[in-house]
C-alpha cells in the first residue's frame, strides 16, 4: 500500500518553464521518471526470457472450493520455479512468497478486505492472498484465477527486486502524477503476468480463443470500470498483459521508461 507523497519542487518547475518554448510550459501531461533504478534500470529486464518450465493445468471442478485449490497449488509452484530462476539468472537474490487462500472477507495486511477484491499482496510479509469467492469457485475454468495469481505474484517480484521500495521513495508533486506512477507498478505487474503465462503456454491446454478471452476480461476490468486512476484504463491493462505475453520475459515490461498515454 502506498500514501501519496506529495513533493513540491517549484524550483525545478520554474528552471523547466525556462527553457520550454512560449505556450508550452502547460502542455506536460506525462510524469517521466528519470534514472529510478531498480524501476527504470533493473536486471530483470535484461535477464532474458523466462525458462519456459512445464507447468500442466489440473482439471477444475466448478463449485468446488477443494478442487480450486488443487488446480491452484501447482500453479504456484510453477511460478516459483519459473521466478527463481530467473532472479538466478540477473543474479538477484530471491525468496518465495507466502500464498494464502481464503473463502470470505477477513482483515488481511492490517486492512479490512476491500468489496470486490480478489486478491493482494502484502509486501511486508511477503504474501499473496486469494479470494476464492462464489463467482471464481462457480467458474474457474478460464485464464482468468491463473492471471490473477500470476499479477500478485508480479507483486512480489517487484517486491523482492527492490522496485516496491523504490516506488515508495519516489517523490510525486500532485495526486496525477502519484497515480501516474501507481498505474506503472500496476501495469507492469500485470505484464509479469503475461511474461509467466507466455513462458508456459505451450504446456498449458489453452488455445488462441483463450487468450484473447483474458485480453477481453482485462480490457473490460480498468479504471472505467472503478472511476479510480489507479490501475490503468482497461485497453492499457490488456496491452501491457499481451506485450508480456509475447516477449515471454521482463524485458517488454518496463512500464518505468514508457510515454504516458501507454500507462493512461
Ligand atoms: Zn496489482
Amino acid at each position: 500500500m502506498r500514501t501519496p507523497s506529495l513533493v513540491l519542487v517549484s524550483l525545478i518547475f520554474s528552471l523547466a518553464a525556462l527553457v520550454l518554448p512560449s505556450g508550452a510550459a502547460t502542455a506536460q501531461t506525462g510524469y517521466p521518471i528519470a534514472n529510478a533504478a531498480p524501476l527504470t534500470r533493473s536486471p530483470l529486464y535484461t535477464a532474458g526470457r523466462l525458462p519456459g518450465a512445464s507447468c500442466a493445468e489440473r482439471p477444475v471442478k466448478a463449485g468446488s472450493v477443494v478442487s480450486v485449490k488443487s488446480y491452484l497449488t501447482p500453479l504456484v509452484k510453477c511460478l516459483d520455479a519459473a521466478w527463481t530462476a530467473q532472479f538466478a539468472r540477473a543474479r538477484l537474490p530471491f525468496a518465495k512468497p507466502r500464498v494464502t487462500f481464503i473463502t470470505k472477507p477477513q482483515r488481511m495486511c492490517g486492512s479490512n478486505w476491500g468489496k470486490d477484491v480478489q486478491a493482494i499482496y502484502c509486501n511486508t510479509d511477503r504474501r499473496i492472498v486469494l479470494m476464492l469467492d462464489r463467482d471464481v469457485v462457480g467458474d474457474p475454468g478460464d485464464l482468468y484465477l491463473l492471471d490473477v495469481l500470476a499479477h500478485e505474484y508480479g507483486h512480489h517480484v517487484q517486491n523482492v527486486a527492490g522496485m516496491w521500495r523504490a516506488l515508495d521513495r519516489l517523490p510525486s508533486r500532485n495526486k496525477a502524477e502519484f497515480y501516474e506512477q501507481t498505474r506503472r507498478h500496476e501495469l507492469q505487474a500485470e505484464c509479469l503476468a503475461g511474461a509467466f503465462i507466455g513462458s508456459v503456454w505451450p504446456s498449458l491446454d489453452r488455445d488462441a480463443g483463450d487468450w484473447k478471452e483474458l485480453l477481453d476480461a482485462d480490457r473490460r476490468s480498468g479504471d472505467e470500470s472503478t472511476g479510480v486512476r489507479d490501475h490503468g484504463k482497461g485497453r492499457n491493462i490488456a496491452n501491457w498483459l499481451n506485450r508480456g505475453f509475447k516477449a515471454a520475459s521482463p524485458s517488454a515490461c518496463n512500464t518505468w521508461i514508457a510515454g504516458s498515454s501507454m500507462v493512461a
